[in-house]
């Protein structure tokens, strides 16, 4: 008898393992905070000075303007208070009010310090009218802006400019020392930050009468410096001021220019 053949046997096909279904991130809704730009305003009252503290909300990266020595610890605070990452240290001209924090900041913080090519020559990043620096998602435009000091420099981010000394709400800085010029300034005032928008907000360097922002607009209308004037008048007005000198004059200068090295 002939022996049946066997059947093979069909191989078992193997399982294919069923991929494991990843799990939807749940999206997160975009807050208010998350999309306008983090400005902090800080006040020295010792010489009137602001500070400022921009921060880009989506990446936490932050900048300070004009910091002042004796507040450091109380911005690196705030800065760590608000989840942010400082990574700049912008000046607008070597003050002679006030000794920086720059120099200190980087030491501490790694931060890139900039500030003029023609201020002091410790900072990381000289820059000049034009130039542009990223702060995460946010673009900082530099406009040259001298007359109060031939360093002077503007910063602009989107709807807001950084005015230094150059223009102050219904004034401007001096003209009278540090390379100082009359006719630069009402050049930086009119031709420079008078012909951004009108509802460009303003932040000074400096206040002394309790007033905090302004607007380009509003300093083409009332500003009594510069509004209406030629510039045969507004020089005239500058080189009648008689002010005294700065109180710091002589410590804060060399220090600035020293990104803020006191014991020199
Ligand atoms: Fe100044």
């Amino acid at each position: 008898m002939p022996v049946t053949p066997v059947t093979p046997v069909t191989p078992v096909t193997p399982v294919t393992p069923v991929t494991p279904v990843t799990p939807v991130t749940p999206v997160t809704p975009v807050t208010r905070e998350e999309l306008t730009m983090i400005l902090r305003q800080l006040f020295d009252t010792e010489s009137s000075t602001y500070t400022y503290l921009i921060g880009d909300p989506a990446t936490r990266r932050a900048a300070l303007i004009d910091p002042v020595k004796e507040h450091l610890e109380r911005d690196l605070r705030l800065i760590g208070e608000l989840g942010l990452t400082l990574t700049l240290v912008l000046e607008t001209h070597v003050h002679a009010d006030h000794v920086t924090a720059a120099g200190e900041l980087r030491e501490r913080t790694g931060a890139r310090t900039v500030g003029s090519a023609k201020g002091a020559p410790c900072i990381s990043d000289p820059v000049a009218d034009g130039d542009t620096l990223e702060l995460g998602a946010l673009r900082i435009e530099v406009l040259g802006t001298p007359g109060h000091t031939d360093d002077g420099l503007s910063y602009r981010i989107g709807d807001n400019v950084f005015t230094g000394d150059t223009l102050l709400i219904r004034g401007c800085g001096r003209a009278d020392f540090q390379n100082g010029d009359a006719s630069a300034l009402y050049d930086s005032l009119v031709g420079t930050l008078f012909v951004l928008p009108d509802h460009t907000v303003v932040w000074p360097g400096h206040d002394y009468k309790g007033m905090t922002s302004s607007t380009i607009g509003e300093e083409k209308r009332h500003n009594p410096r510069v509004a209406g004037r030629t510039r045969a008048e507004f020089v005239a007005i500058m080189n009648g001021l008689g002010l005294p000198p700065p109180r710091k004059l002589d410590v804060a200068v060399p220090a600035n220019r020293a990104c803020g090295r006191v014991e020199l």
